[in-house]
């Protein structure tokens, strides 16, 4: 075993550190800047082990986001001041068609699926974000502003290059971090170009379990962080 692996061995137990397929589990982002989680989706397994982590958002999860004070959704709001006015967190099912969530650890991004609710796949999504944290009840991550949007005709595209200019205008990024997450974006774009994992990996295919149920959110959505790996 390696020295990585059995680091990864939860508070010195054998318990390994992975969920069977089906576990219910937090994915969480903490706001910018501060400890607090702002974004708590529960999410329902698909695979973990040390090469990924797979994840599916159900339609209908309630999840908590952050709203303006006032109930304005975030992105209503006009970009010079979505990130100084007060916010508030708000508890909303998810809308639409579910969303499988790919990460591999210790990378700066995770890789989401879009499909129509006909399953008809549309895009993926590359998150920039800190690699994910992993916690007793969950995964933990700091989301980075700037995304990339791959279609299924291989092309890509940056989103939120507005935001991303935003938030560091607006003192959330400090520059040193700035440069490091277009750097991760810049190897997420190479790994398109060469249509390396996960796009090659067939993940449009996939469909949930039917027998799944749609998690719920657990009072304690915001308790913090403990030891690392499966509870
Ligand atoms: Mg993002």
């Amino acid at each position: 075993m390696t020295a990585d692996l059995d680091a990864a061995r939860t508070g010195g137990t054998d318990r390994p550190r992975f969920w069977s397929p089906g576990t219910q589990i937090l994915w969480r982002y903490r706001g910018n800047g501060t400890d607090a989680v702002h974004i708590c989706r529960p999410v329902t397994v698909v695979r973990d082990g040390p090469e990924l982590l797979a994840v599916w958002l159900a339609p209908h999860t309630p999840c908590v986001r952050p709203v303006m004070e006032d109930g304005t959704p975030v992105h209503q709001e006009p970009l010079a001041t979505r990130y100084t006015r007060p916010r508030r967190r708000a508890v909303e099912e998810w809308f639409g068609a579910g969303v499988l969530k790919l990460a591999r650890p210790g990378e700066p991004w995770s890789v989401w699926l879009f499909w129509d609710v006909d399953w008809h796949f549309r895009s993926w999504y590359v998150n920039l974000e800190e690699p994910l944290r992993r916690w007793s009840g969950g995964v933990d991550s700091e989301d980075h502003f700037l995304d990339v949007s791959v279609h299924p005709d291989r092309t890509w595209h940056w989103r939120d290059e507005d935001e991303f200019a935003q938030a560091q205008a607006d003192g959330l990024m400090p520059a040193e971090v700035a440069v490091r997450v277009r750097q991760a974006g810049q190897r997420a774009v190479e790994r398109v170009a060469t249509w390396g994992t996960p796009f090659r990996d067939g993940w449009q295919e996939w469909r949930p379990d039917p027998a799944w149920p749609v998690p719920e959110l657990p009072a304690d959505w915001d308790r913090p962080a403990d030891r690392p790996g499966a509870a």
